[in-house]
This record gives C-alpha cells, structure tokens and sequence, in this order.
C-alpha cells in the first residue's frame, strides 16, 4: 500500500469557537470518504484537518470566560473538536492547531519570505470591520441596518453593525496577482469546482483585486509579524497557511514536496479566501498552487443555512445517538449533490435508513449469509456454469466499480454512492427471481443453487470494499460474517479499484451469524 500517487486532501479549520454542527460534520465526513477511498486505492494518501485558535474574537471569549485564549482553545478542541471527529468516524491522518509551533514559525518563514521579496509593504487602513467575519467588509457585503441598529451600517451576514477601523497596516499586493490568477483559472478549468463556484470566483477577479491588509496591531493573540512585533499577522493569512505548515513547509522539505499540492474541500461561503488570496499568496512564495479548490454547498433546514448564528444548528450526535456514524456519513453524502444546496430533514433521513440501509443493504447481507448457513452449513459453495443472468450480475459489478471510481476521482461522492447502489438494487432482483429457497427443496437444483449463492456472495464481497469508505463500521461486520478476513486478509487492504473483478472470495470460505447491519429504529425517536 501507499506506493501510488500522492494524494492530500484538506478540510477547512475549525474555527475554535463554534459549536460543531452538522454542516461542519459534512465537509468531514466527504474529505474522510474521498480520504479513505484513495487510501484503499494504495494512493500515497494524506488527509488534514485541524482549528483555527487566533483572532480579536476568540481573546474577547475567553477573556469574557475569565480564561487565556491558549486555555479556552485547548479546552474547545478536547471537549468539542476532537469528539466530533469520532462521532463521525473521521480517520484523518493529523491535525493541525494554528497555536502549533509548527504552524507559527512556519507562517514566519512564509510571510519574511514575502517581504524580503517586496510582496509586502506597510500603509494606512480605513474600513468597516465585522468582528464576527474578522474582516474588512467589501461594499458588497455591507448593508443598511435594520430595528436596533437603523441608521448603521451593518455585515451581511452577521446583521451586526460594522466599526470603522483606522491602523497601520501591512499589505500584501495581492494586485499583483489579478491577471496570473485568470489565467490559472483559465488554463485549470478544474482548479475550482463545481463551475458555479469557478465561475464566480472568474467574476470576482475580473473586477480586479485589492491589496490585502494582512496585519493588526489592536489585538496581540496571533502570529507576530517577524520584522515587528507589534503587529499580529491576519487571521485568514495565518490560517490559510495550515495547509502547508502541517506537511512540512520550512521544515521538512521532503515530506513537503511529498504531499504537496493538495485538494481543498470548502464550504462555498469562504471559497474566495480558497480560490483567490490563497493562490496569490503561494504565488508570491514562488510555491505551487493548490490541486483543486472544490466548493460544497450549503445544507439547508427548513431553507436557512445551518449555522449556531441562524439558531438551525443541530449536533451531530444528535443524529449519530440513533442512527449510528454509518447512517450519518452515508445519508449526506447520498441524499445531496456534491457540490449543491441540500435540504436536511429528519423524515427524509429516516426514510433513507429504513428503505435503503436497512431493507436495501442491510436485509440482503442477512437473507444472502442465512442462506449459505442454511443451504450449505455455512461454506460458501463453489460456483458451477454461470448462465446470462449470472454473468449479467458479474457486468453489474464491474460498471458499477468502474464508475465509482470515476465519480470520487470528479468528486461526485453522490453519484459514487448512486453507481455502488445498483449492485444493492440488482443483487435484491436476482435473489428474487433465482429463488434459491424453491432451488432448495430439489437436491438436483443443488449445482444451481450454488451458482446463484457464490454469485450473491461474491457480490456483497465487492459491496463490502466499495462501501467501506462510507460505511466503515458496517461494511467491517459483514466482512467478518463472509469469512473474507480470513480468506482475503482485512477489508482496508483490499484494493478498491479491484473490487470489481468477480470471483475473489474463495469458495469453501465460512460464514458466519450476521447481525442486524441496520437495525429497527422505533418511529418515535425521530
Ligand atoms: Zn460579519
């Protein structure tokens, strides 16, 4: 394993002091999945995520909490970060925290490197700042104040109103970098995905870009400016850089030039910090620009954006404590396009568990092992002469491996999920029609009923390493009831771009009682 070809792929930081909801829980699970997938591939597989502790904010909570900011960090990333990550089964291979040293003196080295090059010059900063966006607002996102704050100015997004900042500040020239990034964008169709976000970001770069105030000096909690102290470096500036620090930026440089570039997994509400400063910035340190920026979309209930601000936050566990992690990961990236808005509700996930994990999946790993325990005492019969509707299960098979393959590569975890469901769906219909329990009664249907059960098996052997990723802990007990572990060693190894070769779990394999995959979810709970 990991001999293949490199692959990084990134979350976005945490911002420390947000309460973990599911549409931070999202972008995980679809990183972890996309993660998982290339590393059964044997893809030389890295995968990051982390927190984001600097900024005004964060010093105003904890000093409100009568804490450092250095403690209430550490204290949020114990009790609420981390735990997040196994709610949802995340298996990242690091995290970073920006309060690192790792991350601070590489951020540093990357920002004397840009002002011993001239990418950074000092000047006077006059705006309107949103301490909720930690940011100088554009035009675009200030607008007039409504009820308590009429006659203000107020952020779009957070409908608070804006302080009129006036400091020295350091600037990047981001300007420089107007007419290179159009034509990165131009040249790398793929570079930001899906095209609504590129074409968006193309909009936003045409107007031409500004300079970037990337310090402060009204705050101190954040990475000092190396030439003067008395400035902290910009919260996004500093965050932006994890993706790099964490693997070794003036540090290790062979595990640098290992992992990077990397795929960059975002919410589309900050994919221009992603899209546009972020490559400017490697631009201007003379490194590579990412692989891919790839811009999710917002998931909705009742129609507003999730976030704790909107009131709409639910917890993960909220969900994990009755479904489990399996469902959790597999109903979101299931029931929305990558890439597009989608709607959660909890009617609509509890008919997705009942009709297609539960009754779907789960029922068919059941019915398919009684059998072989039934019929043949629990050793998987040795195939005799496969006819068409056999062959046509083996065909079945193989598209749908192709094809799934295909669609992570292009991100489309939901059309991944859709190509891996047919075998689900077509393995129900064959098991239907063949009726190996008629086949039963009459020992000289007994070569046939072999045929019909090693094909079933074989099948749910490949819906086991495809499905893997997805649903880890499931996928691992039907495994084990197959007799696989033994047979073909564990279900991480198996190379997930074989999985579509028919006939590799040996005949004479033993099975075992299978559990429940899904169990019965009483109504009431939802
Ligand atoms: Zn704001």
């Amino acid at each position: 394993m990991a001999s293949g070809n490199s692959f990084y792929i990134t979350t976005p930081i945490f911002y420390v002091n947000d309460a973990p909801h599911i549409g931070h829980a999202y972008t995980e699970v679809a990183a972890d999945v996309v993660a998982r997938w290339h590393r059964q591939a044997g893809d030389d597989t890295w995968s990051l995520t982390g927190t984001d502790e600097h900024g005004e904010k964060i010093l105003r909570t904890a000093t409100a909490n009568g804490t450092t900011p250095q403690k209430w960090a550490d204290k949020l990333v114990t009790e609420a970060w981390k735990p997040l990550l196994e709610t949802i089964d995340i298996q990242n291979d690091d995290f970073i925290r920006t309060t690192e040293e790792r991350h601070e003196s590489s951020v540093q080295l990357f920002l004397q490197r840009l002002y011993d090059d001239g990418y950074i010059y000092s000047g006077e900063y006059e705006a309107l700042y949103c301490v909720g966006c930690e940011e100088f607002k554009p035009q675009s996102e200030i607008v007039n104040g409504t009820g308590p704050f009429e006659g203000q100015k107020v952020c779009a997004i957070h409908s608070k109103p804006l302080e009129l900042l006036k400091e020295k500040n350091y600037f990047f020239r981001m300007s420089d970098f107007t007419e290179r990034l159009l034509a990165l964008y131009e040249e790398r169709p793929d570079f930001v995905q899906p095209e609504s976000a590129r074409n968006e970001v193309i909009q936003f770069v045409r107007q031409g870009l500004s300079d970037l105030s990337i310090s402060r000096s009204s705050f101190d909690w954040g990475v000092k400016v190396p030439w003067d102290d008395s400035h902290v470096v910009y919260v996004w500036f500093d965050a932006l850089l994890n993706y790099i620090t964490a693997v070794g930026y003036g540090q290790d440089e062979a595990n640098f030039d290992r992992r990077w570039p990397a795929t960059h997994i975002v919410g589309k509400d900050i994919l221009r910090f992603h899209a546009v400063i972020w490559p400017a910035m490697l631009m201007a340190a003379g490194l590579e620009v990412p692989k891919q920026i790839f811009g999710h979309g917002w998931l909705l209930v009742g129609g507003e954006k999730m976030s704790k601000s909107k009131l709409t936050g639910i917890a993960p566990t909220e969900i994990t404590d009755t479904f489990g992690s399996d469902a959790f990961r597999y109903y979101f990236l299931r029931a929305i396009a990558f890439g597009q808005d989608g709607s959660f509700s909890w009617e609509d996930l509890s008919a997705r568990y009942q009709a297609e994990l539960a009754n779907g999946f789960g029922n068919l790993a059941s019915r398919v092992v009684a059998m072989v325990t039934k019929y043949f005492d629990g050793v998987v019969p040795a195939p005799a002469e496969y006819t068409d509707v056999d062959l046509a299960i083996q065909e079945v098979v193989k598209k749908a491996a192709d094809d799934a393959d295909s669609s992570i590569d292009a991100l489309a975890i939901h059309d991944a999920l859709a190509s891996i469901w047919t075998i689900v769906d077509e393995l129900n219909g064959y098991i239907t029609d063949s009726e190996p329990w008629a086949l039963a009664k009459d020992p000289a249907n007994a070569a046939r009923l072999g045929t019909v059960l090693y094909t079933a098996v074989d099948g749910l052997r490949a819906l086991a390493v495809l499905l893997s990723p997805v649903l880890p802990q499931a996928t691992h007990k039907l495994w084990d009831a197959l007799g696989a572990a033994e047979a073909l060693g564990a279900l991480v190894d198996q190379p997930i771009r074989d999985a579509g070769r028919f006939g590799q779990l040996p005949a004479g394999s033993t099975v075992s009682a299978l559990q429940a995959l899904f169990p019965r979810i009483e109504p009431a709970v939802a």
